[in-house]
């Protein structure tokens, strides 16, 4: 209430941490943000995590970027070097603008120009706009010449989106997350949504509580499993035989829909072939799970009037990402729990915008609304479009950039709002990649570790400071809207990369306010026939339209794929999966099993959470988390220091028991610059969504070490 005397506006925008999209309000006084409260937006009636009501000060934080900045001569970039963003002054110097645009674009140009429109690539953002990612594919596309763009969902879906593309035509969900309200049986799998996607849980925790069956699957016992009906806590690495041996039950025990089956899919004979070989009886020992508590939860899941699946990177961060993702799209379609309200399968999306990203065109083998670059129409129609022509070759994705810079064949990249010297799988490598290349142009706004190895930095804007749309995991269309001037000489981002592309050689012109954000928008929607019906005043009116909403007046689609699938034969497609083995198992000398993942209070690489005075005062420290009963193996009590070394790299830092870890396991964050997660995972990539391992490798754990 004090707040509220204090303020002297109010600004309705979008959270800019997770998926989920709750709507809230920004309390200002004087450039400030007082504080935050929940907006009853569909995500979130009101409510707000930690991170979304009091993660907002970073925007005010001393260390914001506010003037362009370029490489000092000499300087070197290493792979080896200790970020100080208080002594930013002994690697660059400030600069104006014009000097910094003109030289940023400058020598992508003549890199383009002297080594082919393949030596360039760009990683957009998935924490900025539509219209950001947008315009940011557009100039990879039309400015650089190439396919070579992509953004994080390469490290967090890639495989789910490979698998859904494939077998149901579309990457994204089928239900919003509050259809769990709906559903008589949700199952969660490989997500920890109390810790991700904190207000989707508490959805699931009230559904639980009205006596929908939860059940659980995950390797970590996660909060969320107080709410479950069936906890399985399966070995980590054994997705796949864990779902076969449900599917195998369905067949078995003949709780198929036939008719779903016979109308609306294909390819279920092969897949019924395939799963013979995954009786519970058989996977029990290799899932840890015992046969009659695999067949109770696949009867459970078959029988009921409307069964959900959720999932997270615990299904997608494997070698076997896709094939896990597989399994689940068979076991909806076999038993047709999909296409009605509390049916459905949902990928619950890491940041704030990767789906609005991602449909976007921020990745390399697809155009906007995933039409694929290797498609003569769908490449005449952008053409078209562009005024341009486009090349028909897909492009490479984030590790594959990586290694292509180490070969010699990428030397310049344009990097908006992404930190891969801290996300990226075996960071050594990544970080070497990045300091070996010709000509590093990272837009941001705080020196985060990639910025440190750019030869410009362009200081850019925070959420708060910028009108814009973003879409949720529910494929909610919301409307951010601009509560603070930019800080010092910082810019608009839709500003820089039209000032970028300008001097490419690109002539755009995006008129009107907020650097022409409502031009774009409408380019969009010529380009996207998922949002072609939503119009900028509609989302001034109601905040939040969901997609597909083709013409005007539509009224959104909750619930997709309710008559057909859209798959070229309006069928939805069964993809039998075998088991395959996590790319680097335990062994002799490293007997550990990490896995990696995020913490309630931090997000992402941290560059935003840790600078959050609130949040970053809760979890200040790196920690790795340990089963009690392995600390006391290892001689090692809680808050002492241990040391995590992998086949790529070590790290120390300090224990913390959870008895929510499994046994032989170690859980690391990976927000902590001191001690950076992946730095030890490993870059083995799923063959097709082409995502890294980031869920498991070998490790061994010893005592002591300096945090
Ligand atoms: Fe923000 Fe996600 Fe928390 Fe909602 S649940 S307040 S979107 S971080």
């Amino acid at each position: 209430e004090v707040g509220l005397e204090q303020a002297d506006k109010t600004v309705d925008s979008v959270c800019p941490y997770c998926g989920v999209g709750c709507l809230l309000t920004y309390h200002v006084k004087d450039n400030k943000i007082l504080y935050v409260t929940g907006r009853d937006g569909p995500a979130n009636h009101g409510r707000l995590c930690v991170k979304g009501r009091y993660g907002f000060d970073y925007v005010h934080h001393r260390q914001r970027l506010t003037k362009p900045l370029i490489r000092k001569p000499g300087v070197p970039k290493s792979a080896d070097f200790v970020v100080d963003p208080e002594h930013w002054q002994e690697v660059f110097r400030e600069a104006t603008w014009e000097e910094a645009l003109d030289l940023a674009a400058g020598k992508l140009r003549q890199i383009r120009d002297t080594h082919g429109k393949h030596a360039l690539a760009g990683f957009g953002s998935a924490k900025g706009s539509n219209e950001e990612a947008y315009l940011f594919q557009k100039l990879v596309r039309t400015g650089f010449g190439s396919n070579n763009v992509d953004h994080c969902t390469r490290l967090c879906h890639a495989s789910s989106v490979a698998a859904l593309l494939e077998g149901i035509g579309s990457g994204a969900v089928s239900n919003q997350v509050s259809d769990v309200m709906k559903a008589e049986v949700v199952l969660v799998i490989g997500a920890n949504p109390t810790v991700n996607h904190p207000v989707a849980a508490t959805w699931i925790k009230n559904a639980a509580k009205r006596g929908v069956k939860l059940i659980v699957a995950d390797p970590r016992r996660t909060e969320l499993a107080r709410y479950a009906t069936y906890f399985l806590q399966f070995k980590p690495d054994t997705d796949v035989a864990l779902l076969n041996a449900m599917m195998y039950t369905i067949v078995e025990e003949g709780l198929v829909n036939e008719d779903f089956i016979r109308q609306r899919t294909e390819g279920f004979e092969a897949l019924k072939e395939n799963v013979k070989g995954y009786s519970p009886e058989k996977m029990a020992p290799i899932c840890g799970i015992p046969a009659e508590t695999i067949r109770e939860v696949a009867r459970l899941y078959a029988k009921s009037k409307g069964s959900m699946i959720l999932w997270g990177m615990g299904i997608s961060q494997h070698v076997h990402g896709t094939d896990n993702a597989r399994c689940l799209i068979a076991l909806a379609l076999m038993t047709g729990q999909v296409g009605r309200p509390g049916t459905g399968l949902h990928p619950l999306r890491g940041q704030n915008n990767v789906q609005g990203a991602s449909d976007s065109g921020l990745i390399p083998m697809v155009f906007p609304d995933y039409q694929r670059v290797d498609d003569p129409q769908a490449r005449a129609r952008f053409e078209k479009l562009w005024g341009t022509s486009l090349d028909p070759k897909p492009g490479l994705t984030v590790v594959e950039i990586m290694n292509a810079i180490l070969d010699g064949q990428i030397k310049g990249m344009y990097i908006m709002g992404e930190n891969p010297a801290m996300s990226d799988p075996d960071l050594r490598h990544a970080r070497e990649a990045l300091a070996k290349l010709d000509w590093l142009v990272v837009q941001d706004i705080f020196l985060t570790e990639t910025a440190y190895l750019a030869d410009v930095v362009l200081p850019a804007s925070a959420w708060p400071e910028k009108t814009g749309t973003v879409t949720n995991t529910d494929r909610m269309v919301q409307l951010g809207r601009r509560a603070l001037d930019l800080p010092g000489d910082a810019r608009q981002d839709l500003w820089i990369i039209q000032e970028m592309a300008r001097r490419l050689g690109l002539d755009w012109h995006y008129e009107g306010p907020e650097s022409g954000v409502q031009a774009v928008f409408e380019e969009m929607r010529k380009a996207m026939p998922s949002i072609a019906g939503i119009t900028w005043e509609r989302l001034e009116r109601e905040s939040s339209v969901t997609y597909p909403c083709e013409k005007e007046g539509d009224p959104g689609q909750p619930v997709v794929f309710t008559e057909r699938f859209p798959t070229k034969t309006g069928r939805g497609r069964f993809v039998p999966a075998d088991l395959v083995p996590a790319a680097e198992r335990p062994d002799d000398e490293y007997p550990w099993v990490l896995i990696t993942g995020r913490q309630l209070e931090h997000w992402h690489t941290g560059a935003m959470t840790r600078r959050a005075s609130v949040l970053d005062a809760i979890e200040p420290e790196p920690v790795a988390s340990l089963h009690p009963l392995d600390l006391d193996v290892l001689g090692v009590k809680p808050g002492e220091v241990i040391t995590v070394e992998t086949r790529r790299g070590r790290i120390s830092l300090f224990t913390r028991a959870e008895e929510s870890t499994p046994r032989g396991a170690v859980f690391i964050p990976f927000c902590f610059y001191e001690a950076a997660a992946n730095l030890l995972t490993n870059p083995a990539l799923d063959p097709y969504g082409k995502i890294p391992e980031f869920k498991y490798c070998a490790a061994k754990v010893l005592r002591g070490g300096e945090p």
